[in-house]
């Protein structure tokens, strides 16, 4: 059922990750989520759409190197950056993503572009980065997004894991869940066993400091954006959830906008962000909703993560089921920020 047309004042909610933050880096956070209000929350003041907001609020935070967006993002197992971000808009439901592209300061921007100027929905690696190109983006050599931190955290990553296991994930593991997916009859034993391997990759891989937005703009229309640099020593040409329509991103004025984080494969595997919104459609309030969805991600995967969830008539939810997830909303109350619900 579609929820009835309610105009509400503009909204802004963003977030800067769901994982375990050290607490030197805390307040970095914080403040970048405020800088990523204000710019997205400017604009929505002025009477730009949602859409607009989200991709300004996205490139904020894209631009800070305290998260996994743009600069600062983790590497993959070459040492690269290899980034993913996609935006949607509630109204008409377009969408625009990109994946895996190397060359761009703010994916978020060639997001957009694909949304308004392809034909498609979804570009990636160098078609992506020459699209973004012929429309005016500026190109920028790979080691511009790399910081020393992530140097070391990849380096850390890959001594802790013999350098050879992406994703922080046991090949074994990996191997226990293929089989038991392919074999309906799976024993109690491979049960275990595979849930086993689902808690030993997230808690190898601490670290998930995606960004994302969810708006509602004066003219009633929603819209989402997530960027991320995925998830560290992942195997390059890996996508995760967040560039994925209505896994970490997904929009539509008749249920509500959600943007996700956290550990992407079992976000993927339940198409999260589409499930949250569809509870919402299914008229239950947002802040009832993001705790259902992450309550239905660890019951059904043992997965961790986060979600900002918004819908027509301004109401929202935040939930995380990390020990952080830097959040923020700016409405007609105020700013009010923080690293944890
Ligand atoms: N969801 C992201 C991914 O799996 C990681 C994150 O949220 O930080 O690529």
């Amino acid at each position: 059922m579609a929820l009835p047309d309610r105009r509400a004042p503009p909204v802004l909610l963003v977030h800067g990750g769901a994982w375990s933050i050290p607490g030197a880096e805390l307040e970095a956070h914080e403040v970048g989520v405020k800088k990523a209000l204000a710019a997205g929350f400017a604009l929505l003041n002025q009477g730009a759409s949602a859409l607009d907001a989200v991709e300004a609020a996205v490139a904020a935070l894209e631009d800070d190197e305290a998260f996994d967006a743009g600069r600062g993002s983790f590497l993959n197992r070459d040492g690269r950056v290899q980034l993913d971000a996609l935006l949607m808009d509630g109204a008409s439901l377009r969408a625009g993503g990109v994946g895996c592209v190397e060359r761009l300061k703010n994916p978020i921007h060639a997001a957009r572009l694909v949304m308004e100027k392809s034909p498609h929905v979804y570009l990636v690696g160098a078609g992506a980065e020459e699209f973004a190109k012929e429309h005016g983006m500026a190109w920028i050599k790979n080691s511009v997004l790399v910081i020393d931190r992530e140097r070391r955290r990849l380096k850390e990553a890959q001594r802790a894991n013999g350098g050879r296991k992406p994703d922080g994930s046991r090949h074994a593991g990996n191997l226990r869940l293929h089989n038991a997916k392919s074999h309906p009859a799976k024993s109690h034993k491979a049960k275990s066993l595979e849930t086993k391997s689902h808690e030993i990759r997230f808690h190898d891989a601490k670290f998930h400091d995606t960004v994302g937005a969810v708006a509602l703009d004066a003219a009633g229309n929603l819209a989402a954006a997530t960027s991320t640099g995925g998830t560290l020593n992942k195997i390059p040409g890996r996508v995760g959830d967040s560039s994925l329509i209505g896994c970490g991103c997904y929009a539509d004025n008749q249920s509500a906008a959600a943007s996700l984080t956290g550990w992407g494969e079992p976000i993927m595997r339940l198409v999260l962000g589409k499930w949250a919104c569809d509870r919402v459609q299914q008229l239950h309030p947002p802040e009832e909703a993001a705790e259902e969805a992450m309550g239905y991600l660890h019951a059904r995967l043992q997965g961790h993560g986060g979600i900002i969830l918004l819908d027509r008539a301004g109401r929202f939810g935040l939930a995380h089921n990390t020990p952080y997830m830097p959040w923020g909303i700016s409405d007609q109350r105020g700013i009010r920020t923080g690293t944890k619900i």
